[in-house]
């Protein structure tokens, strides 16, 4: 075969696997970031927040207090109006009075239930422990977690902690690279990736992080979604 010849055949070759696509776009391969926000709503921060939610186009979950939701009306209105899922994390938020017992953390929360169904008409069974599912104040075990089933809560840790509650003066900088050495040192096969961050008053610069964070994951091919009833729960039982 004439050399000119071999070149067209391998051309052709070459034409025909590269017009393949190498890979079907598959919706079961998509990846989530869930931004969750607790402790709100406050007065100042989570109007601020909810502002620049708003410019970066990012859906999140806010896991709120109930003393607060009933303090702070104007905040809790615009988280709803901005269409972002609301989560319980008790009414006291108060680790004396809610870790009582499971009755007492079972009791709160359900009259959180309860108080967003009757003034705001939210349904919300997501729950979120203050402190996590295994704080030091009472841990959740097999009996209590199918109690909290029963009465159909459902639980969610998180994967990352940006430690906002903790240090609230950590810069944006340093917020975001807790993020990338949490997620590439633990989570770089996830699929799905809850990350846990605050809105006190103090929670300026979690606000100022978000878009490092957003185009960090944007990068890496992950979107952002808010938690609901049907998101797989997230938790440790001792
Ligand atoms: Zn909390």
């Amino acid at each position: 075969m004439k050399l000119i010849n071999k070149f067209f055949i391998l051309f052709s070759i070459f034409v025909i696997l590269s017009s393949i696509p190498t890979k079907a776009i598959d919706e079961t391969q998509k990846k989530y970031v869930y931004l969750t926000f607790d402790d709100g709503p406050t007065k100042g921060n989570t109007p601020k927040l909810l502002d620049e939610l708003e410019r970066l186009n990012l859906p999140a979950t806010f896991f709120v207090v109930g003393n607060l939701v009933k303090e702070n009306t104007e905040a809790m209105k615009k988280i709803i109006d901005k269409n972002h899922s609301i989560g319980l994390h008790t009414i006291s938020h108060n680790k004396n009075k809610c870790y009582e017992s499971h009755e007492s953390f079972i009791r709160e929360n359900s009259e959180l239930r309860n108080l967003l169904k009757e003034k705001y008409n939210i349904e919300s069974n997501i729950l979120r422990f203050p402190f996590g599912s295994q704080n030091s104040y009472l841990k959740m075990d097999k009996v209590f977690l199918d109690k909290l089933h029963n009465n159909n809560f459902k639980i969610f840790d998180w994967h990352i902690d940006t430690t906002d509650a903790l240090n609230p003066h950590k810069t944006p900088q340093e917020l975001l690279n807790i993020c990338k050495r949490q997620y590439e040192k633990f989570y770089k096969n996830n699929s799905n990736i809850i990350i846990l961050m605050h809105t006190n008053s103090n929670n300026n610069n979690t606000i100022k992080a978000l878009e490092g964070i957003k185009n960090y994951f944007v990068e890496l091919g992950y979107e952002f979604k808010s938690l609901d009833d049907n998101s797989k729960e997230l938790y440790n039982v001792k």
